[in-house]
């Protein structure tokens, strides 16, 4: 089928498309190529039709939340990227908060703060949604996202809503189920308790703080590159390696926190990807450590 013709098609299902969409607006590295098609959808019920239109078209889809973890190739992705952030309703339960899976963590641990529910604090900084920190199980300051679930909805490839509680979600580090099996998540409930307003307040501050003073926050990135070695500190490794600073076209090891990769001017994906496997390369043959990435690139070279 013809694109123009697809595009026509999608745009009856949900208007929020766009076509040859330059995937470097949507995602915190600021970089990277087009998708085919983008699409937000607005209602749950549009996301599924459009999953059903690319089942029925054997269209390739890839489900993105803030786009913080995720870099798009300079060669683009042929399909559809579905971002999910139109699907962001909140709501404080009895004993937590249940948030559709496009809701912002910043804003769901806002909403805690607001209901005097304790738990969340550690994730008020990750700049992801809920979602996308289920997938990624989102960690900071010794606590994850394993810590506070409850369960999760998702939609399994029959577009049927199944229910995984946390101990079925395989949460570990910066992984879980999500990562390996073809589910989509709906919504996501965390489990949170009674706390005390002003103090909750003042332990996101600190984080936020401490954040602020390590982290390169005024370039874009997707926070640390790297997953943490076992036995090692990614940043540590990179700095022992004479990296810091290091510069690849534009893309560069932060100075201010080695385990960064930022994009410093206008940095192609190609470029970022190029300095990923520079690093690994040299910590390879300085240290003999494999240095996995916890961003996820897709897409073509
Ligand atoms: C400045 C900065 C600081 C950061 N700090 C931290 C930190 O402290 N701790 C940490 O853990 N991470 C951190 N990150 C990384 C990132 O924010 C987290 O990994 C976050 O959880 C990703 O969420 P997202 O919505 O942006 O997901 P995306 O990057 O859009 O997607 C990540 C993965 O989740 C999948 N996905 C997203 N939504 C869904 C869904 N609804 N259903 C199925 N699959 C889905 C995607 O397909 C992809 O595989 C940081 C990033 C930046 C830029």
């Amino acid at each position: 089928m013809e694109k123009e013709i697809i595009f026509k098609q999608l745009k009856e299902i949900e208007s929020n498309l766009f076509m040859d969409e330059n995937m470097g607006k949507h995602v915190s590295f600021r970089a990277g190529g087009k998708a085919d098609f983008y699409v937000e959808p607005s209602t749950e019920k549009n996301l599924i039709n459009i999953l059903k239109f690319c089942q029925e078209n054997a269209m390739p889809y890839y489900l993105m939340g803030n786009g913080s973890n995720i870099l798009v190739r300079d060669g683009g992705y042929a399909g559809i990227m579905i971002n999910t952030k139109n699907l962001q309703d909140i709501q404080i339960i009895s004993n937590g908060i249940s948030a559709q899976a496009g809701a912002s963590l910043g804003g769901v641990a806002q909403q805690a703060l607001a209901g005097q529910l304790e738990g969340l604090a550690f994730a008020s900084g990750i700049p992801g949604t809920v979602g996308g920190a289920v997938v990624m199980n989102a960690g900071a300051y010794g606590n994850e996202i394993k810590n506070v679930l409850e369960f999760v909805e998702v939609l399994n490839e029959q577009f049927e809503k199944e229910t995984f509680l946390v101990n079925q979600c395989e949460l570990g580090y910066r992984n879980s189920i999500f990562r390996h099996k073809n589910y989509i998540i709906l919504r996501v409930n965390i489990k949170l308790s009674k706390g005390d307003y002003n103090k909750i307040k003042d332990e996101m501050e600190d984080l936020n703080h401490r954040r602020c003073e390590k982290q390169p926050l005024s370039f874009p990135s997707a926070g640390s590159t790297f997953k943490r070695p076992k036995g090692y500190y990614a940043g540590k490794l990179i700095d022992d390696c004479g990296l810091r600073g290091h510069q690849l076209g534009g893309a560069q090891v932060s100075e201010k926190h080695c385990g960064f990769i930022i994009n410093k001017d206008h940095a192609t994906a190609t470029e970022i990807e190029a300095l990923i496997k520079l690093i690994q390369k040299e910590v390879k043959q300085k240290f003999n450590v494999d240095m996995q990435t916890e961003v996820i690139l897709i897409g073509k070279c």
